[in-house]
């Protein structure tokens, strides 16, 4: 591939390559013409970009370290392991960077409101906390199982002041709380705005979300420098929707000799409903509003996905990951269940560090690349977040098998 191939800026219709664009109804339609033009305008506006900078710096506690993980890299024999430590975001996670973007868009628009999905209430959670911040109402759909399994962060969204909506339809998770924010946002698209997750949904929300996240790219790049005096040879990163990733990679896209791996969750299997490899096993396709690499029957429905991190399990991926596959860009491999469970453990108890189960997917990707390389070579992981959010369910479901009665 040569980089001359790379879009980082989608066409005017919202594609990169053949993948994105805007699914929609005529009413919507209009609306996301809006947001486009809205988000063009301040993403050029000197204050708009000043006043993000300011909260990232003062509120969230950017720019996050960079840590060398001596020990693990150690134990595994090979190349050099570093984290992007995102987990030590206020709310715990690289998710803030775009809520924090989005609700200030949504401000500048004149909104009353933010809603949004979330299934494991990361997102929930930092939408809730942004609008906390910035003097908004915030709406967040979820399913019921997940309500049950993820008690925790209901609470702290409605610390925060926010509605949490429960979703009882299908199979009560994640895209059914996608699919009912949808039809609560169609019938008022102008008080409210629609605070999409990650690099997924209609234009402009995939390159808008990854601008956003883009900041921690841009970081770790100058960081990394300063500290090893060279940039990394590999980068690792998990892949829900795909926006860790793409905020990590956006600023190495262009260093054709940098190797770019991004990690999507095998779950229990690869059979079907036990995994959600959307770039792995997918095949192009239209979910909520987009092109993308999509889990779906034959008649181009999605499928139930799954994953032991609620955080990855969507049948859809964002439209620029799936055009980076196809370019060869960037590569996607898979980590089960039972290895980011072992990661989970193993960044715990080797460098004292408790990742979310999200992120440890990109943990054990990177510990089993590094015993495949020289120990000269260096591989920068995102490390999404932290998990103090997943430590109950790991414990009960997984506690015995090391040591943890
Ligand atoms: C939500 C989440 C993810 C997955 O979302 P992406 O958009 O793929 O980044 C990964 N890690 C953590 C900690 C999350 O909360």
């Amino acid at each position: 591939m040569s980089t001359a191939e790379l879009v980082h800026i989608p066409n005017k219709e919202g594609y990169f390559g053949e993948y994105g664009g805007s699914f929609l109804p005529p009413e919507l339609q209009k609306i996301m013409a809006e947001i486009t033009e809205e988000y063009n305008a301040i993403h050029e506006s000197a204050e708009f970009q000043d006043e993000l900078k300011d909260l990232y710096q003062h509120y969230v506690g950017r720019p996050s370290p960079i840590f060398h993980a001596k020990s693990l890299s150690k134990e595994a024999g090979g190349a050099q392991i570093y984290f992007k430590r995102e987990d030590l975001n206020h709310t715990g996670a690289h998710k803030i960077n775009h809520c924090l973007g989005e609700a200030l868009l949504a401000k500048k628009m004149g909104k009353k409101k933010v809603i949004a999905e979330t299934g494991a209430g990361q997102h929930g959670v930092a939408l809730a906390t942004a609008a906390a911040l910035l003097g908004l109402e915030c709406d967040i759909y979820m399913g019921e199982v997940d309500i049950v399994k993820e008690h925790p962060n209901v609470i702290r969204m409605q610390i925060l002041g926010a509605r949490v909506i429960p979703v009882s339809s299908g199979l009560k998770t994640l895209k059914e709380a996608v699919d009912e924010a949808f039809t609560a946002y169609v019938q008022d698209p102008v008080s409210q705005f629609y605070a999409i997750g990650s690099v997924v949904g209609p234009h402009p929300f995939p390159m808008m979300v990854r601008d956003f996240q883009s900041v921690v790219g841009i970081e770790a790049r100058q960081q990394f420098q300063e500290m090893t005096g060279k940039l990394p040879e590999h980068l690792v990163a998990c892949v829900g929707g795909g926006s860790n990733a793409i905020g990590l990679f956006t600023a190495f896209l262009e260093d054709e000799d940098i190797k770019i791996y991004g990690v999507e969750p095998a779950g229990l299997s690869f059979k079907d409903g036990e995994h959600a490899a959307t770039l792995t096993l997918g095949k192009p396709g239209v979910i909520h509003g987009f092109r993308c690499y999509l889990l779906q029957d034959n008649e181009g429905n999605p499928l139930p996905v799954y994953s032991v991190a609620s955080g990855l399990d969507y049948p859809g991926v964002g439209p620029e990951h799936s055009y980076l596959k196809d370019i060869g860009r960037i590569q996607y491999e898979t980590i089960n269940d039972k290895e980011a469970i072992d990661a989970f453990f193993k960044l715990s108890r080797v460098e004292g560090i408790i990742p979310a189960l999200e992120s440890a997917h990109a943990v054990a990707y990177a510990v089993k690349l590094a015993k495949t390389l020289p120990k000269n070579e260096s591989i920068l992981v995102n490390l999404s977040g932290r998990g103090d959010k997943d430590i109950d369910y790991v414990t009960d479901k997984y506690g015995k098998n090391y040591g943890i009665e």
